[in-house]
């Protein structure tokens, strides 16, 4: 086992964090527990769950949705890997961000939001926290530490996403946070795109990072699952607003997703090499106008992304030059290796088409070409170069 006396590496702890062999008969993984009921031996015992749950220690396990070994051992390894206190599994990252954000937000705050988020978080803003009575405020990702203007003596939280996953602009987190920390703010992240290998937003002062670990943590593309990564402080409002919402994962889901973790150190370097190199491709190709990907040294977000940034990640944007919805179709309709699909982090890869303008409301987008969203998967580069080359062909030939 690990020594909570020495420093580890990350490719260490990804394969030895939230691992008790001699805890459960010498198994190399931890178990998956299947449990909706703990029983007490004594109503001592019993008692003593409940100080444990309303001390906010939250340590023993009472009830399913609270969570079982399974749920802890995935907790603590992602925890680890960020550097965090403790960590909170919750159904689906949608559900990780909606206990977070729900965690620091009553009636009559004041959210502060990236412009450039995932499209489902500005559904729930719009369609529930208005509704709730908070105010929201969308801000350009470009803004770094001047977010600070949009300050209000209400304003609870400020919410991040770099690079955000349409459009690829990186954001200056350290110098948000700051501000945010200044003011007694809380700065929640959703660092899904880096996973827990490439960034740690908790070491640049973020207060709660998310994963939809239903992404690169799971990588195969076969769950739902949440996760969101906490401060000593912010821990304890998350845990308490995810159980008490009803948010937890299924004991299946929790083991596959650690099952994929202890891979991923490995999976995400393979996912950026063959990222870059079909990046680069494509900035060659006549048809492609621009492409979005921090770790390319041309990218306007490369350099905050080499300060900040471990590594990258396999998913990346690429504009192309104005073509119609038929030239589009007749490239993507009839892709050998790229599939269309949503989600992504999973061992192939994807192609989608994108509208980031009908998702801005601070910056306009204003490219006129369509947009595409790839997601470099683990088949061999010059195969899926080759897939996209012919698609072209297509797309020029109608
Ligand atoms: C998929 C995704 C989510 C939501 O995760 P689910 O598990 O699908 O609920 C949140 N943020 C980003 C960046 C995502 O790509």
């Amino acid at each position: 086992m690990m020594s909570p006396h020495k420093k580890y590496g990350t490719d260490t702890i990804a394969v030895h964090g939230g691992r008790d062999p001699d805890a459960f008969h010498g198994v190399v993984n931890t178990p998956v527990y299947h449990a909706s009921t703990f029983i007490f031996k004594s109503v001592e015992q019993l008692i003593e769950t409940r100080r444990d749950r309303a001390s906010g220690a939250f340590e023993q396990f009472t009830y399913g949705r609270e969570g079982t070994p399974t749920t802890r051992a995935l907790e603590d390894v992602v925890t680890q890997l960020e550097g965090g206190y403790r960590a909170v599994v919750a159904s689906c990252g949608l559900g990780a961000i909606v206990a977070s954000l729900t965690a620091f937000l009553s009636a009559g705050d004041h959210l502060l939001i990236i412009d450039s988020l995932y499209g489902p978080v500005r559904d729930f803003c719009e369609s529930f926290l208005k509704r709730f009575g908070v105010e929201v405020t969308y801000f350009d990702p470009s803004l770094g530490a001047d977010v600070a203007h949009l300050f209000q003596a209400n304003t609870k939280v400020v919410y991040l996403e770099s690079p955000c996953s349409l459009t690829f602009e990186m954001v200056d987190v350290p110098a948000i946070a700051k501000a945010a920390k200044a003011r007694g703010i809380t700065t929640i992240m959703d660092n899904t795109w880096a996973s827990p290998f490439c960034f740690q937003p908790l070491k640049h002062g973020v207060d709660v990072s998310i994963h939809a670990a239903t992404k690169y943590i799971s990588g195969h593309s076969d769950l739902m699952l949440g996760i969101a990564v906490c401060t000593e402080e912010a821990f304890i409002p998350v845990k308490k607003t995810a159980s008490g919402s009803g948010y937890c994962g299924g004991p299946d889901d929790v083991y596959m997703a650690l099952r994929g973790l202890r891979t991923l150190p490995l999976r995400i370097k393979r996912h950026q090499e063959t990222a870059t190199l079909i990046a680069k491709w494509l900035q060659t190709r006549p048809e492609v106008a621009r492409v979005m990907y921090p770790a390319l040294p041309d990218d306007p977000g490369h350099a905050i992304w080499k300060r900040d940034f471990n590594g990258a990640s396999g998913l990346f944007g690429a504009v192309l030059k104005p073509f119609s919805d038929q030239q589009l179709a007749a490239m993507l309709d009839n892709m050998d290796l790229f599939q269309m699909g949503y989600s992504w982090g999973g061992y192939e890869s994807l192609i989608v088409p994108t509208w980031p303008a009908t998702l801005r409301s601070a910056k306009p987008w204003t490219e006129p070409g369509p947009a595409l969203r790839i997601h470099a998967g683990l088949e061999d580069p010059d195969d899926l170069i080759r897939d996209l080359e012919r698609g072209f062909a297509r797309l020029a030939g109608v």
